[in-house]
């Protein structure tokens, strides 16, 4: 089957709420196999509404529509449906009697606008919503199979796989096929140069096909295969991959789940050893990173936040005549941050990250950061220049940061 989307609501339009639906049943529909080309978001406008569900209903096999089934007088997929099928509106008596009783076992009376609710499109069936109290819609139009789901997340996750997903393999002709993809996570070039290294693989590349992804400082790498089942997929990827692999060699570091925080964690834990961390200018966001990973607690110890000098000095012991003839922006403060978070925290691994985030220059120019990291066996410390404003350049000192320790423990300082 060929599918297509439809998010329904102005707020998506006016950049109020990122259309996460389209995303997620993008992500379902792709690991189904079935095949999805087009997606759409239309505003809250009846007119607008109804010709894209009567125009997509022309052209393909199944239309999965988001939001616009609430009570309010905004919400309009209902109306449209009718108006894209031709159809009369119809009152489920049975419908309405269960929003009552919901309403009723709440306590609380159910105001008159919440009857649009138990209204449907003749011809179409109501899908029942355990999470909220919109019920969702099945319906033809024309040879078109048209799903009508809530806009809440929650609600339309659980009814897309209940009664969509299902429904759209079992119409599929015969043409589906398994998907399978592999993400091979990259750090330490650009984007452009790990490009050249892999365009002739790129631009021959149709199944398994390759795209690539830049995100905070790391490269990902896609590859997806399609086959007619999930082996024979695994075996189109494999011969990519390990090509890829043996070109970019130490550039990649992880693949699919393995994120840079589960690296560092896994590392430090094979080796028995804890981590703490060390930050002025990102603020705790690498304890944040860490800390995001379940079970972090076996191996992060803690972090702490210096900002100032007198902090540094505090909380870190870092001597404020180091500070003063060095700077705050300096190797030599980030080592003996390192080396306070060692003592103070009682760590086996220490990162520890100064710099300047900007706008404006602090010690040094803005976009500068200095990353130290000390283990049982040494410390290094590097220093690097990062383009971007502020929040930009607090993300890729983070990720940076992880990487540092990544480096630290796998180069044999450890
Ligand atoms: P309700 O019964 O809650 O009114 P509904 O079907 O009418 O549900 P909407 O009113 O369109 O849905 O959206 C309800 C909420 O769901 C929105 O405020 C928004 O937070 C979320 N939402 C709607 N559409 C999307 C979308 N495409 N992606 C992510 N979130 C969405
Ligand atoms: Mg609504």
């Amino acid at each position: 089957v060929n599918v297509e989307v439809l998010a329904v609501g102005t707020e998506l339009l006016l950049g109020q709420i990122i259309n996460t639906n389209g995303a997620h049943i993008g992500g379902r529909l792709a690991e189904f196999g079935l095949g999805h080309y087009r997606q759409a978001v239309v505003g809250d406008n009846l007119e607008r509404l109804t010709e894209a569900i009567r125009e997509t209903a022309e052209r393909t096999d199944a239309l999965i529509i988001t939001g616009g089934l609430g009570p309010t007088q905004d919400d309009l997929t209902r109306e449209a449906m009718c108006g894209a099928a031709g159809v009369e509106m119809r009152h489920s008596e049975e419908y309405e009697d269960q929003l009552r009783e919901m309403w009723a076992r709440r306590g609380r009376q159910m105001p008159a606008s919440n009857l649009r609710q138990a209204q449907f499109p003749d011809g179409a069936e109501m899908l029942p919503n355990h999470k909220g109290t919109a019920p969702g819609l099945r319906m033809r139009i024309g040879s078109c199979l048209v799903f009508a789901l809530p806009g809440v997340p929650e609600e339309m996750e659980v009814m897309l796989d209940r009664f969509v997903l299902p429904a759209l393999v079992g119409e599929d002709r015969g043409e589906r096929g398994v998907i399978v993809s592999r993400l091979l996570r990259t750090w330490g070039e650009s984007e452009s140069r790990v490009a050249e290294l892999l365009a002739d693989i790129y631009s021959g590349s149709t199944n398994p096909t390759l795209a690539f992804l830049a995100s905070g400082g790391e490269i990902k790498l896609r590859l997806t295969a399609r086959a007619t089942d999930a082996a024979a997929a695994e075996a189109a990827i494999g011969p990519m991959e390990a090509e890829i692999r043996d070109r970019l060699g130490g550039l990649v570091f992880g693949a699919d789940a393995e994120t840079i925080e589960t690296v560092v964690l896994d590392a430090c834990r094979r080796r028995g050893w804890r981590i703490g961390a060390a930050e002025s200018m990102t603020g705790g966001l690498v304890a944040a990173a860490l800390t995001g990973v379940p079970g972090a607690s076996e191996v992060f110890a803690g972090g702490i936040v210096a900002y100032t000098a007198s902090v540094k000095d505090a909380a870190l012991g870092v001597p404020a005549s180091l500070i003063a003839e060095h700077g705050q922006v300096s190797a030599e403060v980030a080592l003996a941050m390192a080396d306070g978070a060692v003592d103070r925290l009682g760590v086996q691994v220490a990162v520890a990250v100064t710099g300047s985030a900007g706008p404006d220059p602090l010690d040094r120019e803005a976009g500068t950061v200095i990353i130290a990291v000390r283990t049982p066996a040494a410390s290094r410390v590097r220093e690097l220049m990062l383009p971007g404003d502020r929040e930009r350049v607090r993300t890729y000192a983070t990720t940076a940061a992880l990487h540092q320790v990544r480096l630290a423990l796998a180069q044999g300082d450890a």
